[in-house]
């Protein structure tokens, strides 16, 4: 146990107990001998000072399920912040179990990556969002979002409308490869579709990797152009999770009224779903998925 005051690990004692108010659990408290603090064990859960707890795993797993922030707040009766509380509490835990879960995972030798395309506030100020999803077993390894110029048509209106737009692209690439450093094979078989800026990045990043790349085909109907019309798909596994995160997270779905106002929620709202994704392929018991701070 470390204090999370000054983050010293020595000379913890224990100091007593409560009762928590809103459960009701015998709780116990800590005395960090450097600092002569207190803290008690609640302090490490994903819980931590969110009174109404009886809400958190089914708004985590609503969230999860393409439920929106407000419809949510009227689901289970509280009140809109709650939720919004809750999400931002639940993308900071996901973000950290799945980094405990490329460092302690065995190494991975085949995997796909793409990048998904959303906007902050208004079409003209798109995002990327490279994500790393584990070939066959569909996981999701790493995410890395970053904003990117517009496109098309509206590249004018948006230099006009909102000035010059940084491309974060490869920073955002550098930082998934980053990431994936920790639960990669020396050697192994990465897929993606031809994108000319892919290659670069595995030769320095992943020596030793064979690339594999498959052209682009239409979007099929059903999938909201995530899944590919016609035959096998070679980055079925890719495709498919992208899929689901459109269908999970309302926010990313096509043709709603949610939209992401700040990336820095889009992130953490695509870290709490990889997270449920993960949990739910993971778990024999899926009448119990829970989101606990196992780091
Ligand atoms: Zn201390």
């Amino acid at each position: 146990m470390v204090c999370p005051h000054c983050k010293v690990s020595k000379k913890i004692a224990k100091h007593g107990t409560y009762i928590r108010a809103s459960d009701k659990k015998k709780c116990q408290r800590y005395r960090c001998g450097a600092c002569k603090k207190t803290f008690s064990e609640t302090h490490f859960g994903v819980d931590y000072r969110l009174r109404k707890r009886y809400i958190n795993q089914n708004a985590f797993r609503c969230l999860c399920s393409g439920v929106s922030q407000r419809r949510l707040a009227i689901i289970l009766g509280v009140r809109r912040a709650a939720i919004a509380r809750r999400l931002i509490r639940f993308g900071i835990c996901a973000q950290h179990n799945l980094e405990a879960y490329r460092r302690d995972r065995e190494k991975v030798t085949c995997f796909n990556f793409d990048e998904l395309e959303s906007f902050e506030h208004t079409k003209c100020k798109p995002i990327t969002a490279a994500i790393a999803v584990e070939d066959k077993t569909r996981k999701v390894l790493a995410i890395a979002v970053g904003r990117i110029p517009a496109k098309g048509s509206l590249v004018h209106l948006a230099r006009k409308k909102y000035g010059p737009r940084p491309c974060e692209r490869r920073k955002c690439l550098k930082k998934l490869f980053h990431d994936l450093n920790a639960c990669v094979a020396p050697q192994g078989l990465v897929k993606t579709d031809q994108s000319k800026a892919y290659p670069p990045f595995i030769r320095t990043h992943l020596q030793g990797w064979t690339h594999e790349t498959t052209p682009g085909r239409r979007g099929c109907i059903v999938g909201q152009g995530e899944l590919k019309e016609g035959g096998w798909d070679p980055l079925f596994s890719l495709n498919h999770t992208y899929a689901m995160f459109r269908d999970g997270l309302k926010r990313l779905a096509r043709r709603t009224w949610c939209t992401t106002k700040k990336i820095e929620q889009l992130t953490l709202a695509l870290y709490m779903y990889a997270w449920f994704h993960n949990l739910y392929l993971d778990s024999k018991n899926r009448r119990q998925l829970k989101l606990v701070w196992n780091h």
